[in-house]
């Protein structure tokens, strides 16, 4: 039995502009669904470009006494943060699993690792500290600091509602800006929840601002001439989309797209535990995250070991309403996704794949009307077929038998996304080359899903990410600062007499 309640608010998911709820000025609505009953749960407000104006106004209006507010006092509002996020976990957990579908005990590890980022931007007076050299030249000293950009937006995706806001707005307010949080129409209610958090832990109002809605919200962030810097987390498409669109209007962008990423199995690899990796890593969250591992690279002999293992656990994942603590893996995000991840197993098989284990047409006693669908398991993909090429985002893991580790080096490094990748073997050799030649961003040996922890920072490499910096760690914190060099020197110091040549230390 699950303690924590199922939430089961009716109520229009709405924006959070200047610390207040409000339905803004448009219309449009879009249907939340629970996707374990299939049902409307409640519906959102669709933001137009007034409300982005109304709520770029209240974050620019905030921007100038929140940049001024000292670092410390800054970090102390997100301390107070992080205890009421510790404080309303299982609260957060329930409203992702109820919107997004994943099973609660995974939405509760999302909540932790955006706690994680709340509590290293808690660090900010000593990651804003600069650089000071004293003397450049007779009696000039030099030094550098970074400051706030201002307003600043983040854009994210279905998958993470909890933990991909986190990689951006509590490293961007800590340093100083005022921000404005579009998260995805499909579970909008985790973001308000947030922004009555941060409310009470003392924050200004405007300093952060939800508005919901889909392309027009988004299109008017990009185009709006005080927002300076934009964070995206999606599919690529869009995120390349974006990538230009804001780089046209000046502005800073980070861009993260999407994924397809590979374990390589080496013939040495611990069976048992590679076998236990792989099922969490591509059956966890239904296959719904962008570090899951859609490809196996099995290297020589240890396709005929691992792939019966693999379809015994496919076949028995615990499919279930993700609200109950047994469940291993919960329904599909909406019926469309359903629908293109379960097609995606009919061109796989079309293709010329062996379907192993399909899990179309899956049903939980009860939950009838839900958009479950089973594991799936495919031996003998090759890189041609369009379910090694492409990101199908769903629990489909695509089996690909190469000869050696530099085969499965090279198939790896041909991809065009490279966000995240592993190798399972006990060869410390091996895992030294495969670290130092793989072409990918996030790397893990014996790891299945390597998301760097919160002081590394977050970001693949090709197609997965458009920008020069990852999210989160240091780099978030460059992110959203520039740096200004000062150079001073005080009256007593000036040589007399105008000079017309380059300035060199004297
Ligand atoms: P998505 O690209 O459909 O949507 C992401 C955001 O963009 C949402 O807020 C959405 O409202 C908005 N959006 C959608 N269409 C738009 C358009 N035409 N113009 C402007 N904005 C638009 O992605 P999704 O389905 O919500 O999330 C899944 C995708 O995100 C997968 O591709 C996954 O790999 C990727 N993802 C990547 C990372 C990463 O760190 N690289 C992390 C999580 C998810």
């Amino acid at each position: 039995m699950n303690p924590t309640p199922a939430f089961t608010s009716k109520d229009t998911v709405s924006h959070y502009i200047h610390g207040e709820r409000t339905e803004g000025k448009g219309a449009r609505r879009a249907d939340v669904f629970n996707p374990s009953s299939g049902q409307v749960a409640r519906q959102v407000v669709l933001g137009g470009t007034e409300d982005v104006a109304e709520a770029v106004a209240a974050a620019k209006k905030a921007f100038a006494a929140w940049a001024d507010t000292p670092p410390i006092r800054r970090a102390r509002v997100m301390h107070r943060f992080l205890a009421l996020m510790n404080e309303h976990r299982n609260t957060l957990a329930a409203i992702i699993t109820a919107e997004h579908g994943k099973v609660f005990t995974d939405a509760a590890g999302e909540v932790e690792r955006g706690i994680d980022i709340i509590e290293f931007a808690c660090g900010i007076p000593q990651l804003l500290k600069g650089d000071y050299t004293d003397q450049v030249s007779t009696g000039i000293d030099n030094w550098t600091l970074r400051q706030p950009l201002g307003v600043v937006a983040g854009i994210t995706p279905f998958n993470f509602p909890c933990m991909v806001p986190c990689w951006m707005f509590p490293v961007a307010i800590a340093a100083g800006n005022t921000f404005i949080l579009k998260p995805s129409e499909r579970d909008p209610s985790a973001a308000l929840f947030m922004a009555d958090l941060l409310k009470q832990a003392g924050l200004p109002d405007g300093v952060f601002n939800v508005v919901q809605g889909d392309k027009v919200a988004v299109d008017a962030l990009i185009e709006h001439p005080d927002v300076k810097a934009i964070s995206f987390v999606g599919s690529t498409p869009i995120a390349h989309y974006i990538h230009e669109r804001g780089s046209h209007f000046g502005k800073r962008v980070q861009a993260l797209g999407g994924a397809k990423n590979h374990m390589i199995v080496m013939p040495d690899a611990d069976i048992e535990r590679t076998v236990d990796a792989l099922v969490g890593a591509a059956y966890g969250s239904a296959g719904e995250r962008c570090m899951a591992i859609s490809v196996a690279v099995l290297v020589g002999d240890v396709a005929d070991r691992i792939i019966p293992l693999v379809a015994e656990r496919a076949r028995s994942l615990k499919i279930r309403d993700g609200m109950d603590l047994e469940a291993e893996m919960g329904p599909i995000v909406t019926r469309q996704a359903l629908e293109r991840i379960e097609g995606y197993i009919g061109i796989g098989a079309e293709e010329g794949a062996s379907l192993v284990v399909d899990g179309r047409g899956h049903q939980v006693e009860g939950r009838e009307q839900g958009f479950f669908t089973g594991g799936t398991l495919f031996d003998h993909v090759t890189p041609e077929m369009r379910i090694y090429k492409e990101e199908i985002f769903g629990p489909v893991l695509a089996c690909v038998r190469v000869k050696d580790f530099a085969e499965a080096v090279e198939l790896v490094n041909a991809h065009e996304f490279g966000n995240g990748v592993s190798c399972f073997t006990s060869d410390g050799n091996v895992a030294r080359e495969f670290t130092r030649r793989i072409e990918v961003g996030m790397v893990g040996v014996n790891v299945p899903i390597p998301v760097p922890m919160a002081w590394h920072g977050f970001g693949g490499w090709k197609k997965s990410l458009f920008g020069d910096m990852h999210a989160y760690g240091e780099e978030g914190v460059r992110f959203y600062t520039r740096q200004k060099s000062v150079m001073q020197r005080w009256p007593q110091s000036i040589a007399k007499g105008a000079e017309f040549v380059m300035p060199t230390a004297k």
